[in-house]
């Protein structure tokens, strides 16, 4: 089945005593066994829970692993992921990340003795020269990285990885399995903040983990039922009902942004333009190759300083927030907002700078989204 179809389908037959087609929510905290020994399949929901079950199966499914694993946010979920790992340990990850799992590595695991290197995994090189033998026990990649859109040759590293002993872990945020499935270029873990595309309408927090084999998926339902970070079934139900569509949002949000990223590059006011559906975008044809597409995130560096408050206080359609992937237009700036815990040193060299904003494209009319970020640039001319 294509994948158009399982998101779309997802859930119908979870019921098979009275078929309904959504899924029911099990908003149930234990179940009652009928006798000693007997069991629905279900004790406690944190163990497991029906309406979680078919979200965590469906993103196995979606993802191409052995397993999958819901959390109550993306942290919860990356955390999960990190808790495998033991004091001594060494992991490398992409430098230009996720604030909130640069400052988890940081501030937290680190207090456990873990460590980790920060590189830029589009070099693999890089990664190469980071390896640490016996101590480096994973490598963590972002792809495209986030706000940079810098692309990670998936397979190479894992391949790297997988000679020396080494996990690979990706996190698919950005692309979503509609448009990147790491498991199939040789990545063990991927990891979900699915309050993102997976959910896609700003409503709901979760994560995803997903895991390659039958051994990883164990040690994460190990670490998931002991340490509790589960997705509700309400929201559990939420996440269904926001997959069900991601095929034909991911596909409309990549439209748009292709208009967008075009027509900012034309722009006096704008100096860079990173969208790696752009020809000239340095990691372009590893991500044509690794990927189906390009997906619908863009950062752009404006001339003057000044023209990042006023775009962001003059936007009207797209809203200043942080956050992305959902049906709304969002636009964020990095150094201040998702960006804000790493320090300001560290920023500028990976280039996360004062003049950088990011742009999650939604659903939106592409010509209003135009007109939106015209009217606010005007004025701005360089
Ligand atoms: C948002 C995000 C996270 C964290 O997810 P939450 O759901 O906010 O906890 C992790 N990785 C990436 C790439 C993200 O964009």
């Amino acid at each position: 089945m294509n994948i158009e179809t399982i998101v779309a389908q997802a859930g119908i037959g979870a019921d098979s005593e009275k078929g309904s087609i959504s899924v029911p929510i099990y908003h149930s905290a234990t179940f009652r066994h009928i006798a000693l020994g007997v069991s629905t399949g279900y004790d406690y929901s944190r163990t497991s829970n029906p309406t979680r079950k078919v979200l965590e199966d469906l993103a196995a499914e979606l993802e191409g692993g052995c397993g999958g694993y819901a959390f109550a946010s993306g942290m919860a979920a990356v955390t999960a992921v990190l808790m495998i790992f033991s004091k001594g340990d060494h992991l490398i990850v992409s430098d230009d990340l996720y604030g909130g799992t640069y400052r988890v590595l940081d501030k937290i695991f680190c207090r456990y003795g873990i460590t980790a290197s920060y590189v830029d995994t589009s070099n693999v090189e890089e990664v190469i020269a980071a390896i640490q033998p016996e101590v480096t026990k994973a490598i963590f990649i972002e792809s495209p990285t986030n706000p940079l859109m810098k692309i990670t040759n998936i397979r190479e590293v894992a391949s790297v990885a997988k000679s020396r002993g080494i996990l690979t872990i990706v996190d698919n945020t950005f692309m979503t399995p509609y448009l990147q499935q790491p498991i199939k270029l040789g990545a063990d873990i991927v990891v979900h903040s699915a309050t993102k595309y997976l959910g896609g309408h700003n409503d709901v927090l979760g994560g995803i983990v997903v895991g390659a084999t039958q051994e990883l998926c164990e040690k994460i339902k190990f670490i998931q039922n002991s340490t509790g970070g589960v997705l509700g079934p309400q929201d559990s139900w939420l996440m269904i009902r926001g997959i069900k569509t991601l095929a034909v949002r991911m596909d409309r949000q990549q439209d748009n942004a292709f208009k967008i990223a075009k027509w900012l590059k034309e722009r006096p006011e704008v100096k860079e333009v990173y969208y790696p559906g752009l020809p000239g975008h340095p990691g372009h044809n590893i991500i044509s190759e690794q990927a189906k597409g390009y997906g619908a995130m863009i950062s752009f560096k404006v001339k003057r300083k000044e023209f990042i408050e006023r775009i962001i206080n003059r936007v009207r359609i797209i809203s200043f927030a942080e956050s992305l992937g959902g049906v709304e237009s969002l636009i964020t700036y990095p150094a201040k907002q998702t960006h804000g815990d790493i320090p300001e040193e560290v920023r500028n060299r990976i280039g996360v700078t004062d003049d950088l904003l990011r742009l999650s494209v939604g659903i939106e009319n592409a010509d209003d989204l135009l007109k939106d970020l015209e009217q606010a640039m005007e004025g701005g001319r360089a």
